[in-house]
């Protein structure tokens, strides 16, 4: 007995990019997991939770503390003011708050807009809710929004847009003329938008992070998701919050009541200490970041690849036309793990049709010899291939 939808999606490419990895003993840089980024305190914060307790069913939507340190972020870094009582849910990683919003807002039937390339949970849990994903694409080298595409894919059976800002794989950030379009199209349509936002924090180069949260207009059609595991550089924590109105996000509550009911209150704790960290850690990290993204990518581009700028994110993508003779980015991923002993991933897994094999992505949330090392690997393919070709 299987469910269709689950019977017929394989193991997540990340998973099985790092189980490779750890097979051949190749340098991890498929996976978004950071390496050398937890910050001491935090995981200090959470020994003494731990120590103290308590250790049973914290409240449904999440520890006060939590909660409250979710609205008071939301308030320092975007000026925006949450009612933490009503308006914050604490889940099991952004995953679950995903989930519970795609099960608590959807009916089948519902088509529901997302961006490809697109994080690989949105359309499968889309469609267990019964509801069908309609991609729009977004397009390199700039991956503008394509307004007329995005109007032309709205049906009177839309419900919803999924924005993933800044965006896992391509690290774009949506600018403010994308937001108000946006925006325009939720009213318009009577939508509602399930905002992404995992990697607010780590945005480079002195950006902004922005959300359609902010616009007060939409504010109240606006899932506003966000993740620890990214914000302190703890992935396997799988602690989440989910922001919205009081009425958007009663029915993703019920949701998450019957999916995880609760999250252990001892990260909750700690991840309450780390939100309430003074500017500098939130500073730091996104320096931190940046100077890893520099090296990966300078390095990257030394060894001949194509990489375009990464504002935003754990990730580099590369552009593997001339270098992939087959045109198969999940073959080349494969091969790039065992002759040069790095991993990426393929960007097509990103997609629902597979068929846009141009781009691999790598992550560069590692730790500087770990990044000059796959470097080196990586140039040493690249001279030895060139080698193969010209013999
Ligand atoms: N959304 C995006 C865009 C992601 O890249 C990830 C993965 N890290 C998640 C959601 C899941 O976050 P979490 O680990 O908190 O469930
Ligand atoms: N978000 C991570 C990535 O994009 C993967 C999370 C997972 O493995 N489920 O690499």
């Amino acid at each position: 007995m299987v469910n269709s939808i689950f019977g017929g999606t394989g193991t997540s490419i990340f998973e099985s990019m790092s189980r490779l990895a750890a097979e051949v003993g190749a340098i991890n840089l498929g996976q978004g997991f950071p390496e050398g980024l937890e910050p001491d305190v935090v995981i200090q914060a959470a020994i003494r939770a731990l120590q103290d307790g308590p250790h049973q069913y914290p409240p449904m939507m999440g520890v006060p503390a939590l909660r409250q340190a979710v609205a008071e972020n939301t308030r320092r870094f975007l000026g925006l003011a949450v009612d933490w009582e009503r308006e914050v849910l604490v889940t099991s990683g952004a995953t679950e708050g995903l989930t519970d919003a795609f099960l608590g807002l959807l009916q089948p039937g519902d088509e529901v807009i997302l961006f490809e390339p697109a994080y690989d949970s949105y359309a499968t849990i889309i469609r267990r809710a019964g509801a069908i994903p309609v991609a729009v694409r977004l397009a390199p080298p700039d991956w503008r929004l394509p307004e007329d595409r995005l109007t032309a894919a709205i049906t009177p059976r839309t419900k919803a847009i999924v924005i993933n800002t800044p965006m896992n794989p391509i690290g774009k950030i949506f600018d403010d003329e994308e937001l108000r379009v946006l925006a325009d199209c939720l009213l318009e349509h009577d939508l509602v938008a399930i905002s992404d936002e995992v990697y607010e924090h780590l945005v480079f180069d002195g950006r902004r992070h922005r959300t359609l949260f902010a616009l007060p207009e939409v504010r109240d059609r606006v899932v506003r998701i966000g993740s620890a595991g990214k914000t302190f550089s703890v992935t396997g924590w799988k602690v989440g919050y989910v922001t919205a109105d009081a009425r958007l996000l009663a029915p993703i509550a019920r949701a998450h009541q019957f999916i995880t009911f609760a999250t252990p209150p001892a990260l909750q704790t700690a991840v309450a200490f780390g939100l309430r960290l003074d500017d500098s850690y939130f500073a730091t990290l996104k320096t931190d970041l940046q100077s890893r993204r520099d090296l990966l990518v300078t390095g990257l581009r030394e060894a001949g690849f194509d990489v375009t700028d990464v504002p935003a994110t754990y990730f580099a993508i590369a552009a593997i036309r001339d270098l992939d003779k087959d045109h198969d980015d999940f073959a080349f991923c494969q091969r790039l793990t065992r002759e040069a002993g790095v991993t990426a991933v393929p960007v097509s897994s990103f997609y629902g049709a597979r068929d846009v094999k141009t781009h691999i992505r790598f992550c560069f949330a590692k730790q500087p010899g770990t990044l000059e090392e796959a470097i080196s690997r990586l140039a040493s393919w690249r001279a030895w291939n060139s080698r193969k070709a010209a013999s």
